[in-house]
């Protein structure tokens, strides 16, 4: 089975796993693990931050730091098919009581002209604006990169405005190694960042986020408070160090491989897809003769495993875990399917 599904679905290699078993662990509550004390350094070094935080999941790491930025009944601005609004089981509200704005970004980009109306005003029965977000790459929106311009056109607005600025940064690695942007500039227009280890890098489990002291301090205590203080977890923070030591450069080949599938798509005239959007490794593309769910089954007979994409369309991504090879016969799964 050819598993396009998500990059999450890799499975942790050999040398990863033997970097697991060597590590020299302590209990991270007392702040005593060596190897997580390693990575925090290590990810607040590679992003330019004063501190950064190892936490369970990307979710978390988003949710942890809008709760740090905001107090109940704040609003946060993001584009509409942001994770934080879509992917997040509502927890802008029932872990922190507030809510989301969402706007209509071009690939996911939104611009201050846009953004600038929607900020409210201090009028007391109104809520207060208090962060604009950005993610990239962007999921929803099919991988896309955020130019850089634009992220520091929305900077000026949000400092113009005294509002926090947040990057959802779960998948910054690959916008890094398409641009050459490092991940440290990237970082350093935010107040608040979050990165992914069990995405593209291939780690089983885990994110981090970085900021100031005062917020990671805060975030410490937030990420107790709702269960994510973990003990002798230097076993998977030796994960996610491996991964960011070794599998970053290497995107390249995903976004390689994604491409090569992108062309064999766009070459069917019984498919749709927007090649101004492949910028990585996630692609949506729509089926013009078939209903989605229909050609998902059809390719799962055959082999290969897709997911419904946004509205009426199918994803595929590539992962560590998928070859030359394996990218071929996905081609020609979805070609046989969709003819
Ligand atoms: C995967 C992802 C996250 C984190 O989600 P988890 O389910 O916690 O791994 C956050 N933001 C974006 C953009 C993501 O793709």
């Amino acid at each position: 089975m050819i598993d396009l599904r998500s990059d999450t679905v890799t499975k942790p290699s050999p040398e990863m796993r033997k970097a697991m078993y060597e590590a020299e662990v302590g209990d991270d509550v007392f702040k005593e693990d060596p190897t997580v004390n390693k990575l925090e350094e290590y990810i607040a070094e590679l992003l330019s931050k004063d501190a950064a935080l190892f936490v369970p999941s990307g979710v978390m790491g988003n949710q942890i730091s809008l709760n740090v930025l905001t107090e109940p009944g704040d609003e946060v601005i993001c584009d509409r098919e942001a994770h934080i609004f879509n992917y997040e089981s509502s927890s802008v509200a029932r872990l922190s009581g507030i809510q989301i704005y969402p706007l209509d970004g071009e690939l996911g980009v939104l611009t201050p002209a846009q953004v600038e109306p929607y900020i409210r005003t201090t009028a007391y029965h109104m809520p207060r604006t208090k962060v604009i977000e950005v993610e990239n790459t962007h999921n929803r929106r099919g991988g896309t990169i955020w130019p850089i311009d634009a992220i520091v056109y929305l900077k000026n607005l949000a400092k113009k405005h005294g509002l926090y600025y947040h990057l959802d940064g779960a998948r910054i690695w690959n916008a890094f190694v398409e641009t050459g942007i490092s991940p440290k500039e990237y970082a350093s227009h935010f107040d608040s960042v979050s990165c992914c280890f069990s995405k593209g890098l291939g780690a089983p489990i885990g994110s981090a986020i970085a900021g100031s002291k005062e917020f990671i301090k805060e975030a410490y205590r937030v990420r107790k408070a709702w269960g994510g203080g973990m003990r002798q977890v230097g076993i998977l923070a030796a994960a996610a160090l491996y991964a960011v030591q070794h599998n970053i450069k290497r995107l390249k080949e995903d976004h390689r491989r994604a491409e090569v599938l992108a062309k064999r798509i766009n070459e069917n005239p019984s498919l749709e897809i927007n090649m101004e959007a492949v910028h990585t490794n996630i692609l949506l593309f729509k089926p013009l003769r078939m209903k989605p769910e229909e050609g998902l089954k059809l390719c799962k007979e055959k082999g290969l495993i897709l997911t419904p994409g946004t509205i009426n369309s199918l994803r595929a991504v590539t992962h560590l875990d998928v070859n030359d090879d394996d990218i071929s016969k996905a081609a020609n799964i979805i070609d046989e399917v969709f003819k």
